[in-house]
């Protein structure tokens, strides 16, 4: 997971709004040095343009214009009045031909119409009625009229001296008989050009051959000059006296051309400034130059807003571009932080889940150990379940030939003794005998059934016995042996019966194995004046049967696991009867337990009393289990008589 570093300073970067009006102010300053020229250049090209439409239609109508007069003095000289009053002048005449010219002057539209003898002197002229005519007047000094003189078309442009008009000048010469007699002028008025041009929002200037500005759309500008007057100019001037008495004057302008290679001209009328797109044209025929000049500052204007507009949208767009820098900023820290955190996230859940596998890992060797521990403890179980299993073997072998033993030494005994009754011929005790000797075998065969329940049957069903029977066919089971070994019994089982719960045959085996306990240990000892006394004591809704001898007893050392299994004290013994007897008692839901005497042992057994009805029913062991207990007794008293 990467961290941020906290030992690395983070540095705040320029904010986005910082750049963005950065980058605006420097797209804004691109736009106003680029733009602003760019512009300029290109709203002059457009003037210029449209400039060139303004000059064509200038000099086109200012050729057409005069075009149209050029053709008029030819006509006019070809007449026979004009000839004739050339070569025949009379008054008649000359009045005829003044009429005359009078006459068509005012139709072709012309100011004036005369002619000219060839010495130059006007002998006829449309304006002979006016005041100033030009009859008798000598214009021999006029260019035109030299021109025509030598046979040519001969034009000029002045200011007229007699007028004082400026106007243009045409004339043709008058053939006669192969000769040149004369020439026929005439004089058209150029202001109505001009005045075509007021109120257009361009100057017009048309300059003669020596520069001298004749006609122009701004009267301030007559018969200056562009360029600088020089002496030859001015000689010029005064010899055609093509402008008369006019002043002639260098014009106050400077003259310039930008980049494009446009010409530029810049004038000063003293209280502004103005300048100007030029564009000439040369009227070749005329030695004229027509120069239309169009105003800069409309160009200025329009590139100046439209640079502002430039500036503005660049503006806008800068603004945008920051706007979006700033959005992808943001969105940018957002993805940080949001990869951060999520790092951070994985990093907690790897963490934890190490944790969790160190616990996993922890838990599985935990388990793992559990399972090989009780896997140790089965394999004990197993080993222990067979050695008991063998233990059990061994004990039930011991057992069953122990319990054997003892009725099959008293069948031995009733047999021998049946056999003396028979050979005494006293059959009927013989008999007895042998009634006795089948009830053993019936002891027996019962014995060795209840021996396969030695194992614990808690399920057994248990029936209401009478306990002082049991304590009778006990005492008749091992007569023989107490009396072989002389010990004095002695039986108080009270009155009656003494109905318990419990399984007949069970509680008179535990009965025969305290009374044979008690036997082992009054012979083992030697005990002098052996005895043994059983006592049964009846109390509410339980019964007590005491076992009690005048042996060694068992030492206190030695009380607390006298009823554990395989405890003994004896080198034959294999110490099973008490733990048996007690797990029986038990299972009666009684009580077998040692009590503390100051001689002797005295075990007791405790059982809960069945309920008094008064019979003893028939238990497991059937009704035939009284009369070996009566004939025990019988002959239990003849055993010590035998022995
Ligand atoms: P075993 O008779 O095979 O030894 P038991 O379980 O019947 O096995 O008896 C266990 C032990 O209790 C005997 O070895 C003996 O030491 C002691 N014991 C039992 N009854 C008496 C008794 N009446 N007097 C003294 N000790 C006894």
């Amino acid at each position: 997971m990467q961290r941020p570093d906290p030992a690395r300073p983070r540095f705040r970067r320029l904010p986005h709004w910082l750049s963005g009006a950065a980058l605006a102010l420097a797209v804004a300053a691109v736009a106003i040095l680029g733009g602003s020229s760019l512009f300029v250049r290109h709203y002059t090209d457009r003037l210029a343009q449209s400039g060139e439409g303004t000059l064509r239609l200038a000099v086109a109508a200012i050729g057409g214009e005069l075009g149209r007069f050029e053709r008029l003095p030819p006509l006019i000289a070809d007449r026979s009045l004009i000839r004739q009053a050339l070569a025949d002048p009379t008054p008649a005449r000359l009045a005829e031909t003044n009429a005359y010219l009078a006459a068509v002057n005012g139709p072709l539209g012309t100011t004036d119409i005369y002619l000219m003898r060839p010495d130059g002197l006007t002998i006829a002229a449309s304006n002979h009625a006016s005041p100033n005519p030009f009859t008798g007047q000598n214009f021999a000094f006029r260019p035109y009229f030299t021109e025509a003189m030598q046979g040519r078309t001969g034009r000029f442009f002045g200011l007229g001296t007699t007028s004082l008009r400026r106007g243009y000048y045409f004339a043709s010469p008058v053939h006669d008989g192969g000769r040149i007699t004369g020439a026929v002028a005439i004089k058209v008025d150029v202001e109505g050009l001009e005045r075509a041009w007021d109120g257009a929002d361009y100057e017009v200037t048309v300059t003669d051959p020596e520069g001298i500005v004749f006609l122009s759309s701004r009267g301030d500008w007559l018969f200056g000059a562009f360029g600088p007057l020089t002496a030859e100019t001015l000689r010029a001037g005064r010899e055609t006296r093509r402008y008369a008495n006019a002043v002639l004057h260098a014009l106050p302008v400077t003259q310039g051309q930008d980049r494009d290679g446009h010409a530029l001209m810049t004038t000063t009328d003293g209280r502004a400034t103005h300048r100007y797109l030029v564009l000439s044209a040369p009227m070749a025929e005329l030695g004229w130059t027509v120069r239309v000049l169009l105003d800069l500052a409309p160009v200025r204007a329009q590139a100046a807003s439209a640079t502002l507009i430039l500036m503005l949208i660049s503006c806008l767009f800068a603004l945008f571009v920051a706007v979006m820098l700033e959005r992808r900023r943001r969105l940018g820290d957002r993805i940080r932080l949001q990869a951060e955190a999520q790092a951070a996230l994985e990093g907690k859940v790897a963490e934890r889940t190490s944790e969790l596998a160190a616990v996993n890992a922890a838990l599985g060797a935990e388990v793992a150990e559990r399972r090989a521990a009780e896997e140790k403890l089965r394999l004990a179980q197993r080993r222990l379940v067979q050695s008991g299993k063998l233990a059990a073997l061994g004990q039930m072998s011991a057992t069953l030939s122990h319990e054997l033993s003892q009725p099959i030494g008293a069948v031995r005994n009733f047999a021998e003794n049946a056999g003396t009754y028979i050979d005494r011929g006293r059959i009927p005790e013989a008999r007895e005998n042998v009634g006795r000797i089948v009830a053993l075998a019936d002891r027996m065969t019962e014995i060795g059934r209840s021996l396969r329940s030695f194992a614990r049957q808690p399920g057994e069903k248990l029936v209401a016995t009478d306990a002082a029977e049991a304590v009778r066919e006990a005492l008749a089971v091992l007569r023989w042996r107490l009396d072989r070994a002389g010990i004095a019994v002695s039986e108080a089982t009270g009155t009656g019966p003494a109905p318990v719960m419990a399984g007949p045959v069970r509680l008179q085996q535990v009965l025969v194995n305290l009374l044979s306990n008690a036997a082992d240990s009054l012979e083992a000892a030697a005990t002098p004046a052996p005895a043994l006394a059983i006592t049964l004591e009846r109390g509410a809704g339980r019964v007590l049967i005491r076992v009690a001898d005048n042996g060694p007893g068992v030492e206190p050392a030695m009380e607390e696991r006298i009823f554990d299994p395989f405890f003994t004290t004896k080198g034959k013994g294999l110490g099973l009867g008490l733990s048996i007897s007690y797990n029986i008692v038990r299972d009666f839901g009684g009580e077998l337990r040692l009590l503390t005497r100051r001689a002797g042992a005295c075990f007791e057994i405790e059982l809960a009393a069945a309920p008094a009805d008064g019979a003893v029913p028939a238990g497991e062991d059937g009704t035939r289990e009284g009369a070996p207990e009566r004939e025990d007794a019988n002959g239990g008293a003849q055993d010590p008589a035998r022995r």
